[in-house]
């Protein structure tokens, strides 16, 4: 064996599984296609859950002067709120922090980063290649797929979700807001999305919402959109009346897709985002993509020392990812539908304002536990 892992894609998980890895003297190599460090589309609240993990991998982001976030406010299209503690909480810092200092991690601990685009994988006689458009990289024993939401490589792995009819679109920007509350993530109600607001570690209040393709589409842009669908909300209209923008522009991506994927492609063990997204209402997509990275790579690690199969340890790899993550999937689902129809929000709302201890049990459907 040549102890030789190639990570696709240098997001939270492939970052977090390259750190892993490589503190633990498997050769990395991490392939991403864009710079660090940069922003990207996300509500950036992270559940403490897995503050004990990457604390083991050495990353301490209490020292990076995150906000401590403990509440959540929830309104839906009216207006009308309510409000529930976050029995564990989480942190509100940037990705354009949180993922450099993953990177910077990752490179301490000898993991080797190539910027570049891989657009395909092929397994020869037991061992991966892997390819851009212009050079091939060769002879790793085992490929895992971190490439996000969606890539050129599901394209190119033809993998079933991709043909699908994609319908969300993802904004994000930071705002100025000096009234905005430390300690709470709001999720706002709008016709056909919601928008998630919360303070990182630059003061800066994130605002990121997510939007049926369809609502958006009858508008000419952001600006146009914002207007006249988020700001019905009069919690929306207030945030962005008294806000000013910080970025240039907005960042979108769209073609965002909640279906089932395949844990394991072409023999490449997918994590983070490329194994399955969760609905972000739940702001537990981060913690999921760190704690599947986790998954992998002690996998792997149990691969190399008991020299196991590579059937066995992608069998092993899906039923703990499962064991783990498949129930979380399916309360994400379910909460995304109540959320997203104006009858049962309503309803919804009223009966929780009735029960207010049900909402932190329904948020804890969608979360796990610490994980060590
Ligand atoms: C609108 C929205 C709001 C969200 N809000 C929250 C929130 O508040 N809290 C939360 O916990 N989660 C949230 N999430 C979910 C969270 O952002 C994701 O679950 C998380 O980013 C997944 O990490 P990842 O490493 O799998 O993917 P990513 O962070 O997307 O990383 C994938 C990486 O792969 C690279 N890549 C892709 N293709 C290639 C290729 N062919 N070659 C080389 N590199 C490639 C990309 O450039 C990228 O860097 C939100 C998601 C959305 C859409």
């Amino acid at each position: 064996m040549n102890k030789k892992v190639a990570i696709l894609g240098g997001g939270l998980a492939g970052l977090t599984a390259a750190l892993h890895l490589s503190q633990n003297n498997i050769s990395v190599s991490l392939f991403e296609k864009d710079p660090y460090p940069r922003h990207r589309v996300c509500g950036e609240y992270i559940s403490n859950e897995i503050m004990p993990y990457l604390n083991e991998l050495g990353v301490n982001l209490q020292a990076e002067n995150p906000v401590l976030i403990d509440r959540l406010r929830f309104s839906n299209k009216s207006g009308k709120e309510i409000c529930s503690p976050l029995k564990m909480g989480g942190l509100g810092i940037s990705r354009y922090r949180l993922d450099y200092l993953l990177y910077q991690k990752a490179i301490e601990s000898g993991c080797e980063v190539q910027h570049a685009t891989i657009t395909h994988v092929e397994l020869k006689n037991d061992l991966f290649n892997i390819s851009t458009e212009e050079e091939q990289f060769e002879d790793f024993d085992i490929v895992l797929g971190a490439f996000g939401k969606r890539s050129i490589l599901d394209k190119n792995l033809n993998r079933k979700f991709f043909h699908e009819n994609s319908g969300w679109l993802g904004v994000k920007a930071h705002y100025h807001n000096l009234d905005f509350p430390d300690n709470e993530v709001q999720l706002h109600n709008f016709n056909g999305g919601y928008c998630g607001l919360s303070k990182t570690e630059t003061g800066a209040i994130n605002a990121c919402y997510l939007t049926s393709f369809k609502s958006f589409k009858k508008y000419r842009n952001t600006q146009d959109f914002k207007r006249s669908v988020l700001q019905v909300n009069p919690k929306l209209d207030a945030f962005f009346q008294n806000s000013e923008m910080i970025f240039d522009k907005e960042l979108t991506i769209a073609q965002i897709n909640f279906s089932k994927k395949s844990l394991v492609e072409a023999h490449i063990l997918m994590v983070g985002d490329a194994a399955g997204l969760i609905h972000p209402l739940c702001g537990n997509g981060m913690a999921m993509a760190i704690h599947s990275a986790k998954i992998a790579s002690e996998e792997i690690l149990e691969f190399y020392k008991f020299d196991l199969s590579r059937e066995e340890l992608e069998h092993n790899f899906q039923k703990k990812w499962k064991m783990a993550f498949s129930s979380r999937m399916r309360y994400g689902r379910i909460l995304q539908k109540l959320l997203l129809n104006d009858r049962l929000t309503s309803m919804s709302l009223n009966t929780l304002s009735a029960f207010p201890g049900m909402l932190p049990k329904i948020i804890k459907k969608t979360h796990g536990h610490y994980v060590q």
